[in-house]
C-alpha cells in the first residue's frame, strides 16, 4: 500500500489536467475491471459486478485531482502570476518549490512591499520564480500548471507527502478493485476530475450511473495536534471517520449507520465526521440526476493542501476493511 501511494502521489495531476494519473490507474485496474470507460470530462469509471434482484448499485467515488498552480501571465521581468487551483494558500507557502507538467521548477515569491506592510496580501501581489529574466526567457506560459514539488516520506507508521488529499482514496478504490469478489451488489469505481475546484467531476459521472448509493473516499482534517482542544475530535491513527456533514453534505443517515454497525460489528476502530471546512464528491452524488443515499468514508490527515500532507498507514488499512465489509454486506 505505502508503494501504491509513493508511486501515486509522484505523478502530478492539478485540477483539469490528470491525464498522466488517469493513463496510470486505468493501466493498473483494466486486468480486474468487467468494464473501463472515460467519460468527456475524463473521469475515470470501472464496473465490477452486476447487480442481484437483492443488490444495490454503489458509487465509489476518489478524486484523482490535486491542488496546483497556473499561470495567468508572465511580467517584463519574467515573474510568473498565477491562478490558483483549489485551495492554495499562498500566504503559507512563500518559499515552497512547485514544479510544471512540462518539468520547469520555480519557487513562489511575495512582493516585497507585500511581505512588509500587508497583513493578507491579494493574490496578485504572489509570483512564482521560475530564475528567467524577462519574459521572454521565461520558461513557462499562459496555462501551464503546476503543483508542489515534494518527496514521498516514509515515517514507519505514518507516511508524508504531497496530494494524498486523495491519493489515498485513489489507492483504496484500486485495492478494493483489484480484490472485490462479486456478490449481490454492482460497484461503480469512479476515479473524478476537479474534485479541489468544486466537485465539478462527480456530478456527470453519478449521472451516468445513476446509483442507489454513493460514497466519497477522501480525507478529512485531524485535529489531535497542539491548540486544537474543542475542535471535532478526529484523530490521526484514531481510524476512518465515517462522514456525518460537511461543507455540502449531511449524510443520509442510513448510510451512517451501516457503516456504523459494519464497523462495531467486525471491531474496527472508526471516528465520526462533522466538519464545516470541507466538501467532497458526495454532494455532488447526493444532489445529480434523481439522486442517491449518500456518504463518506474519510481519512485523517494533517497539513491538508501543503507539500507536507500526513496519515496514519493504521487509518488506511482500516479503511480498507470497512469498505470491503460495506461492498460485501450494504
Ligand atoms: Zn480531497
Amino acid at each position: 500500500m505505502k508503494q501504491l501511494l509513493q508511486t501515486l502521489t509522484q505523478i502530478p495531476a492539478p485540477s483539469g489536467r490528470e491525464d498522466e494519473i488517469r493513463a496510470a490507474i486505468q493501466k493498473m485496474i483494466q486486468p480486474y475491471a468487467d468494464e473501463i470507460r472515460v467519460d468527456a470530462l475524463g473521469n475515470l469509471i470501472a464496473r465490477k459486478g452486476k447487480k442481484a434482484k437483492d443488490g444495490r448499485r454503489i458509487l465509489l467515488a476518489a478524486h484523482m485531482d490535486e491542488i496546483g498552480l497556473m499561470v495567468s501571465h508572465v511580467d517584463t521581468d519574467g515573474f510568473a502570476r498565477f491562478s490558483t487551483l483549489g485551495g492554495f494558500r499562498p500566504h503559507r507557502r512563500v518559499g515552497t518549490r512547485i514544479r510544471f507538467l512540462n518539468g520547469v521548477m520555480g519557487v513562489i515569491g511575495l512582493e516585497r512591499e507585500a511581505e512588509e506592510k500587508d497583513r493578507a496580501p491579494s493574490l496578485d501581489r504572489y509570483f512564482i520564480d521560475t530564475g528567467a529574466n524577462s519574459a521572454k526567457d521565461s520558461p513557462v506560459k499562459v496555462g501551464d500548471a503546476a503543483v508542489y514539488d515534494s518527496l514521498f516520506l516514509d515515517l514507519g507508521d505514518r507516511v508524508v507527502s504531497k496530494c494524498l488529499d486523495d491519493r489515498v482514496g485513489v489507492a483504496l478504490l484500486i485495492e478494493s478493485l483489484t480484490r472485490l469478489k462479486s456478490g449481490k451488489n454492482e460497484v461503480w469505481y469512479v476515479f473524478t476530475v476537479q474534485e479541489e475546484v468544486g466537485a465539478r467531476g462527480a456530478g456527470p459521472a453519478s449521472y451516468g450511473i445513476d446509483p442507489e448509493i454513493g460514497l466519497a473516499v477522501d480525507v478529512t482534517v485531524a485535529n489531535n495536534m497542539p491548540n486544537t482542544r474543542g475542535r471535532n475530535p478526529i484523530s490521526l491513527g484514531g481510524g476512518p471517520a465515517i462522514k456525518v456533514k460537511d461543507a455540502g453534505v449531511v449524510a443520509d443517515p442510513r448510510i451512517v449507520q451501516a457503516m456504523t454497525r459494519l464497523a462495531e460489528k467486525n471491531r474496527i476502530p472508526h471516528q465520526f465526521e462533522v466538519i464545516e471546512s470541507i466538501g467532497t464528491d458526495a454532494r455532488a452524488m447526493q444532489v445529480t440526476g434523481l439522486g442517491a443515499q449518500t456518504g463518506g468514508l474519510a481519512i485523517p490527515l494533517r497539513n491538508l493542501h501543503s507539500p507536507s500532507e500526513m496519515i496514519d498507514m493504521g487509518d488506511v488499512k482500516n479503511a480498507a476493511r470497512l469498505l470491503a465489509a460495506f461492498l460485501r454486506e450494504a
